[in-house]
């Protein structure tokens, strides 16, 4: 019988994917490597809409958003930080670890920072030189309105805004170049349907012209040197890559770019709203009341009647691995990821086995879930043959 890994990353991966980390490693200094190398810059390029370098880091998210503060943040400086949840705060935490001091805008977990509110916040403090944002809140299932909120900010003495793109880019729209944005920070286990192990950093170019006269106080973390062997004639690395995980990544990147990026991501928001419906007729309730900032990429979830852990252990007895809440929502919630390309099938498998668990628990739910979230999903149409 098979098992369902529907934790916020990682997730299951398409088996081309697992398949392609499983080849024969090549030399991290040959043609073949930077060949590869070349070949999925390209594609993130696509993915993010910029022809700026993406260097590519052996770490996890975390990782890649620590290499962001080390670059930009030194022991004396100021540093504004919106969160909205566990992983606003992290990044704040990461970034007080440079010595910076940080200013605070703190959000109640299941909302969204409001652009208004954090144009406010920065006009305030025109001292700060960088921003940090977290766009998909992983803890509570909330999308941040990135594109606004920075189209909102003052011209005059703008901070660079730096965003932890963690869980969101590969699920949903991210395209910090158009958007504004100065720094993006993601890792492979989520939307990039990769194993963990990667991270991934992406800077505009007024950021890299500003970093250029900063001193790094990491030398693995040291974006100026990532750069320097990143844009060379031959495309490498400056210490030894997890080249398996780059030949897999190369493979779920293709798989993405396939469908056609606005049909992948209009895909992720169909089985998103198809899924909240059922929740919701299960008698769930979803912890963003707002539709509008509800991730494409997970769902956060909480019963006001059953012990939400009894449902979460109940899943696990059959083999379902769903994550709870994180800090202060810790067993107050239910978190599922739909990063990948599930469709149907896997929407009426955790519908149905969470109808399941809940009679098992002794509620007595609406057996008309699985209309109402088959309505919906038959609602939202999308084209899926476009190349
Ligand atoms: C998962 C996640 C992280 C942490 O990433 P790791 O790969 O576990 O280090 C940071 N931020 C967000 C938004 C995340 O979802």
């Amino acid at each position: 019988m098979s098992k369902y890994l529907l934790t916020p990353g990682p997730v299951e991966l398409p088996h081309e994917v697992i398949l392609a980390g499983a080849q024969q490693l090549v030399g991290h200094r040959t043609p073949e490597f930077s060949e590869l190398l070349s070949s999925i810059e390209i594609k993130l390029g696509k993915l993010l809409k910029s022809d700026g370098p993406v260097v590519i880091l052996p770490s996890s998210g975390t990782g890649a958003l620590e290499c962001l503060t080390v670059n930009f943040l030194k022991k004396g400086d100021k540093f504004l930080s919106v969160s909205c949840g566990e992983f606003g705060d992290r990044f704040r935490k990461i970034a007080e670890q440079t010595g910076a001091e940080a200013l605070c805008l703190d959000v109640p977990m299941g909302s969204v920072a409001e652009p208004a509110a954090v144009s406010k916040f920065v006009s305030q403090h025109p001292e700060c030189k960088v921003l940090f944002l977290t766009h998909n809140e992983t803890s509570t299932g909330i999308v941040n309105p990135i594109k606004e909120i920075v189209s909102s900010l003052p011209n005059e003495n703008r901070p660079f805004v730096l965003v932890d793109g963690v869980s969101s880019v590969g699920t949903m729209e991210c395209f910090p170049d158009e958007w504004g944005v100065d720094g993006l920070a993601t890792a492979s286990q989520k939307g990039l349907l990769t194993p963990p192990g990667l991270g991934f950093v992406w800077l505009s170019k007024k950021a890299w012209i500003y970093i250029d006269t900063k001193e790094c106080s990491s030398y693995y973390f040291d974006l100026k040197l990532h750069r320097k062997v990143l844009v060379s004639e031959f495309p490498a690395n400056p210490f030894t890559p997890p080249i398996s995980l780059y030949f897999a990544l190369n493979v779920a990147l293709d798989i993405i770019l396939e469908q056609g990026l606005d049909n992948w991501f209009k895909s992720r928001i169909r089985y998103s709203k198809a899924l909240a419906v059922g929740l919701e007729s299960l008698g769930f309730e979803l912890l963003v009341s707002n539709k509008k900032f509800r991730s494409p990429g997970l769902t956060a979830f909480y019963s006001t009647t059953l012990n939400t852990e009894a449902v979460r252990k109940n899943l696990k007895s059959m083999k379902i691995e769903t994550a709870g809440g994180m800090g202060n929502l810790k067993d107050k919630l239910i978190r599922v990821a739909h990063y990948n390309d599930c469709a149907w099938p896997e929407l009426s498998m955790i519908l149905g086995s969470l109808y399941a668990s809940a009679i098992k628990l002794g509620a007595n739910p609406n057996t008309n879930y699985i209309t109402k979230a088959l309505n919906t999903w038959n609602e939202e149409t999308y084209i899926n043959h476009e190349k």
